[in-house]
């Protein structure tokens, strides 16, 4: 297995250890010095790990913004991540030092007002958050980071790494206390930078050059800040990630990971931040970066803003599975229907005795099944009831009927509840949520049978509209004012003023007779029908 399905491309070199390529999720070489190799273009490109050894890989991963839950769009995200750690970890045995930022200072948590200096409020909701992201990661196992580091612990980290950028001339400091990343001074040491105008989205007058971005924001009061030579405040998005990192794992590292919308401007900013700050060792700081695809849902991606996304948070009934309360009548209900539509294959009838051996499950009573589970319970109960030989003379034992029974179990009953039982080939049936697309398919189902019914009806009422023309009966259908005169047939002979009908004119009237004779025929056997 020399090539995996991911991509990590890259330029530095010696012997190629590890080939990885892919499609969606990619690993380009610092990007910013190399903006034309755009991820999804890079095609097979070796690993080669710092490490003159070969064995260790440094790696950080862009965390977490702890300000909600997790959805499913995340989830993929650190699951591709983990995916391809475990491949450099056991697969080629690379000894991977894994390391993950959790955001926990942030303009989105700022967003959540804190009455006064009372900032612990943050810690609380972020540190409820981390725990849920945890968890929610573990649930999809996910390995836990080596080491985590969250930007709260790293406050005094970050500001003397501003500090120093400062002190190379690479950022300078605003009125306010702010400080900014001086682009311009950056590209004439010699640095690359990616511009693509983030200063348009910044509205900080004091700036030198638009797309100059903050290392360093001054705290307004009730915001968490720390002291700074500046004064109080905190640190931009993109400078924790290059202070932590380079406080972890130094001047380089072999990958540096997130989202693909982290490419650009943060892994950009973070790459310019940290070249600044370790100017003197003239390196790429970063030699791989992997950004990882976004999740789509019906063609958008998946994010909290087009509030498309399903959480991860208990993957379980929003993701795969059915609510807790449902589960102790599901199952048994599922496993009574397999039986029952295993029974009905070998036969075009079911014994009361196979019956009772497929209802055997005994029922709970009623008044100790909560209230979440009761509708759960009543689905089981009934159906239970239905193909009971012991409550009912009439229980059905055709397979054909017991099969419909099944069916509208499964398309009714608990398609009703949320829930569908996938019935699969030799296999129980998966009971599992009803999701949009089985909904849709339904509807789908429901408008095509609907318009079958419609056009069975005018077929109906066409065939009763031919059939209602045979009433007439042939003998009498000529016998109006425009004849005089009439054979046993009641096929005219003579005209309305006692001329006979020619040849020709008596052929064509034979004609039409004998198909009245035909359409009448058919009538009267209807009518028998009918009666
Ligand atoms: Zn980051």
């Amino acid at each position: 297995m020399a090539e995996l399905k991911a991509s990590i491309a890259g330029t530095a070199g010696k012997s190629p250890p590890a080939t990885i390529r892919g499609d969606s999720t990619s690993l380009t070489p610092g990007s910013h010095r190399n903006q034309n190799c755009h991820s999804y273009r890079c095609g097979l490109t070796p690993f080669i790990a710092l490490d003159p050894k070969g064995r260790k890989v440094t790696w950080y991963a862009c965390g977490p913004t702890v300000y909600d839950d997790a959805h499913l769009g995340h989830a993929r995200n650190y699951a591709s991540t983990d995916i391809i750690r475990r491949i450099l970890k056991d697969y080629f045995k690379f000894d991977v030092e894994f390391v993950m930022n959790i955001t926990d200072v942030d303009d989105k948590l700022r967003g959540s007002t804190v009455p006064g200096d009372a900032y612990e409020i943050f810690t609380k909701l972020t540190k409820k958050y981390e725990e849920h992201f945890m968890r929610d990661m573990r649930d999809l196992n996910v390995l836990d980071p080596d080491e985590i580091t969250r930007v709260t612990e790293y406050g005094q980290e970050i500001a003397d790494f501003v500090e120093k950028i400062v002190a190379n001339d690479f950022g300078y400091v605003t009125l306010d206390g702010s400080v900014y990343f001086d682009i311009k001074s950056f590209e004439k040491a010699g640095h690359p930078y990616a511009r693509d105008g983030e200063g348009t989205l910044s509205h900080a007058v004091e700036k030198r050059s638009p797309d100059d971005f903050a290392l360093w924001k001054a705290s307004r009061p009730g915001e968490p800040s720390w002291k700074s030579q500046w004064g109080q405040g905190r640190p931009g998005w993109h400078i924790e990630c290059s202070a932590m990192a380079s406080s972890r794992l130094g001047s380089q590292n072999d990958i540096h990971s997130g989202g693909i919308d982290l490419a650009f401007p943060h892994h950009d900013n973070e790459l310019a931040q940290s070249e600044a700050y370790w100017s003197e060792k003239k390196q790429q700081w970063v030699n791989y970066f992997l950004h990882m695809g976004h999740l789509s849902i019906q063609g958008s991606k998946m994010s909290k803003s087009l509030k498309n996304f399903t959480t991860s948070c208990g993957i379980g009934w929003e993701g795969t599975d059915i609510p807790e309360p449902a589960k102790q009548f599901l199952y048994p209900l599922s496993a009574m229907r397999d039986a029952l539509r295993e029974a009905t294959k070998s036969q075009g009838e079911v014994t009361h005795q196979q019956l009772k051996a497929i209802t055997a499950e005994t029922i709970v009573d009623e008044r100790l099944v909560s209230q979440a589970s009761r509708p759960y319970f009543q689905v089981f109960r009934d159906f239970h009831a239905r193909i009971s030989p012991s409550n009912s003379e009439d229980t059905p034992t055709s397979s054909k009927e017991l099969l419909s029974l099944c069916d509208r179990l499964r398309d009714v009953e608990l398609f009703d509840l949320g829930i569908y039982l996938e019935d699969r080939e030799n296999k129980p049936a998966l009971v599992r949520p009803v999701t949009r697309d089985l909904l849709q398919s339904r509807e789908e189902h429901a408008r095509k049978m609907l318009l079958k019914q419609q056009e069975k009806e005018k077929q109906e009422k066409l065939a009763k509209e031919r059939l209602e023309k045979g009433r007439l009966s042939h003998l009498d259908m000529f016998r109006t004012s425009e004849f005089s005169a009439w054979d046993e047939d009641g096929m005219p002979t003579k005209d309305a003023v006692g001329e006979p009908i020619n040849k020709s004119r008596s052929k064509k009237l034979r004609k039409g007779w004998e198909r009245q004779k035909k359409a009448h025929e058919a009538w009267v056997a209807s009518q028998r029908t009918d009666s």
